[in-house]
């Protein structure tokens, strides 16, 4: 997949998500690549795990996120490929726009795939890879499920944690909500970037609900305050 489905979904100078570029080849070199994980509050709270492979970001949606439990298996719908620049991405999708919500940069390091060959492991659906990231690290598998094969940018994987020192049963998305990038709060985000704080507040825990609603009254003082003006 190159980066025209990507391109086709968003307008350029409409969104300040990322372009892409065109002449981008890597993936034979180094073994160790790009990897982020970004929490995209859209239509529906869900986390995006990107691994940089030949020059663009192989994405799948994990509408749980991960899990640290190796009993634990997280559905992972693979999406289009993403410029590699996009693993920097964090702010706001404007409303009306592809993916329009917030998105937090919620982890991000390098991966390295345990076997070389990317293009054979994507092929027969099992990518053995290892992370080192601020939240994520250790052994993990992405197996492909049987059936939905015809698009192989719509594929169903699941997302599995191998047993290693790294496991456990903590609830790393529920107790590590905020961004690896700035350690910001969804709403933190929609509120520095013009987003809607409120959609953005329901994803992140419960608990921080109380500093979302005392944000928005800030915000909405600020407002009645420059209304005038
Ligand atoms: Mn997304």
């Amino acid at each position: 997949m190159k980066l025209n489905e990507y391109r086709k979904k968003r307008k350029l100078g409409m969104t300040p998500e990322p372009w892409g570029a065109d002449n981008a080849q890597k993936g034979d070199g180094s073994l160790s690549f790009i990897y982020a994980i970004q929490k995209h509050m859209a239509s529906h709270l869900h986390y995006d795990l990107r691994l940089e492979w030949r020059g663009v970001l192989l994405s799948w949606a994990i509408p749980k996120g991960p899990s640290l439990d190796p009993a634990v298996k997280r559905l992972a719908m693979r999406t289009e490929d993403h410029p590699v620049e996009y693993s920097d991405f964090e702010g706001v999708i404007p409303a009306g726009q592809y993916g329009a919500g917030t998105v937090m940069l919620w982890d991000r390091g390098t991966w390295h795939p345990e076997n070389a060959n990317v293009d054979t492991s994507l092929q027969s659906g099992e990518i053995k890879f290892t992370l080192h990231g601020k939240k994520l690290q250790g052994s993990w598998v992405l197996v492909r499920t049987p059936g939905f094969g015809k698009n192989p940018s719509r594929s169903t994987w699941l997302l599995i944690k191998h047993r290693d020192q790294y496991a456990s049963t903590k609830d790393v998305t529920g107790e590590e909500p905020r961004s690896a990038a700035s350690g910001r709060l969804l709403a933190e985000i929609a509120r520095d970037e013009g987003g809607d704080i409120d959609r953005a507040s329901q994803g992140d825990p419960a608990g921080q609900e109380r500093d979302a609603a005392s944000m928005k009254s800030i915000s909405g003082h600020i407002e009645r305050t420059r209304w005038p003006y």
